[in-house]
């Protein structure tokens, strides 16, 4: 079979989704299904609505256009702000944007405007990760410009912390987000649907016994496609973390000495190694493997390897590999799971197949047609099992 290549298990991404979605709806909390990591794929789209999601939000307005051109009608957020040259397509595809800036905005109004629709803007809060949001005392001033504006719905207000400096949502910030919800809510006499305090990172916050308060949404895409929180990457309780292997090809495995030898120099990317000592680590010899994969495909660094095998580094192209005791011929396929970076790579990467397994849901059939250059075939069983 084709290597490099992902290996997508649908049927544990369904059901990481439909757990999280009914432990959060219990709290009275929406899931909005996060697609940006595997580019808006429609059959990740489709799972993530079977398991009955609220809506789907991605970071790129390709991804979103790609899942329309594929016939998802559910409501869509476009969850990085808007581009001011893409407004047009924005108010095209998407519901819902997430926005911090006026300019954005009215620019947003007026295509919507010209299309003769209407467009939902969330505004986002600045409560500590210091990436987008509006800062707290600005928060009125822009509401008031916001809901005076044509085709304009000011939908609700959200936050999103943990991604830029991995500060926690806690029992203060999202007090506070609900805080300014009531407070807003008063002052203009409105209703904000939509309180979305965050992303993945918020989930240890949920089920840690305390009240939601206002948040009654949040958006997730790391927890349901990896089964983990992201503020310290442990596990979440009933979900599967395997749901997404890469699987890569050795091609080169020899008996090699640990240490390099020769005059130092920089390697490919700039970087001297270290010095070495020639003790008698130096003379010590490894099984090595080389496995046809690189920093071109994934991240290197970002990979859960299986039991017993260490990486050593990786070029562009090329993997290398201590294999401990057993020695692994060319030919041999290598199971591995990636982290969300990791992950993201490989998505990206052309070099690497994409094998969908289908989950067993009815929608699914309906638009696997619309993923062109995907191979779905059945999932073989890979050797040796490292797993
Ligand atoms: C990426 C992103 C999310 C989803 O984050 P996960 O950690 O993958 O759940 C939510 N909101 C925004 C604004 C994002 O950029």
């Amino acid at each position: 079979m084709t290597a490099p290549r992902l290996e997508i298990d649908l049927d544990k991404i369904l059901h990481n989704a439909a757990t999280l979605v009914s432990r959060l709806n219990d709290r009275e909390i929406s899931v909005t299904g996060i697609t940006k990591a595997m580019l808006g794929a429609p059959v990740l789209a489709n799972t993530l609505l079977a398991a009955g999601v609220a809506g789907l939000g991605d970071s790129r307005i390709e991804n979103i256009e790609r899942m329309r051109e594929a016939g998802i009608s559910a409501p869509i957020t476009l969850i990085r702000s808007p581009m001011i040259s893409q407004s047009s397509r924005v108010v095209a595809n998407a519901n819902v944007s997430l926005n911090t800036e006026m300019d954005v905005i009215q620019n947003l109004s007026a295509a919507a405007k010209d299309r003769g629709l209407n467009h939902g803007v969330v505004l986002m809060l600045e409560l500590g990760d210091l990436r987008e949001g509006i800062m707290p005392g600005d928060l009125e001033d822009i509401v008031r410009k916001t809901i005076q504006l044509p085709n304009i719905t000011l939908a609700g207000i959200g936050t999103n912390l943990a991604c830029r400096s991995g500060v926690s949502p806690d029992h203060q910030n999202m007090a506070e987000l609900s805080k300014l919800t009531d407070s807003i809510e008063a002052k203009f006499g409105i209703d904000l649907k939509i309180v979305s305090g965050g992303n993945s990172a918020n989930l240890n916050w949920v089920t840690d016994e305390n009240h939601p308060m206002r948040i009654n949404n949040l958006r997730l895409g790391e927890s349901i496609l990896l089964g983990r929180e992201p503020l310290h990457r442990q596990p979440i309780e009933g979900l599967y973390t395997d749901a997404i292997a890469l699987i890569a090809e050795v091609i080169e495995t020899k008996v090699k000495p640990k240490q390099p030898w020769g005059k130092f120099a920089q390697n490919a990317f700039g970087t001297v190694s270290p010095k070495q000592d020639f003790d008698s680590a130096s003379k010590q010899n490894i099984l090595q493997s080389i496995l046809a994969i690189g920093n071109q495909d994934t991240d290197s660094t970002g990979l859960q390897m299986p039991f017993g095998v260490t990486t050593l580094g990786a070029s562009s192209d090329h993997l290398i590999v201590d294999t401990g005791k057993v020695a692994f011929p060319p030919g041999t396929e290598m199971v591995m799971y990636p982290n969300y970076n990791g992950l993201v790579r490989a998505m990206i990467s052309p070099f690497v197949a994409k094998l969908w397994k289908p989950a067993e849901i009815q929608e699914f059939s309906s638009h696997a047609t619309h993923v062109t250059g995907i191979d779905r075939g059945s999932i073989q069983p890979t050797t040796p099992t490292t797993r």
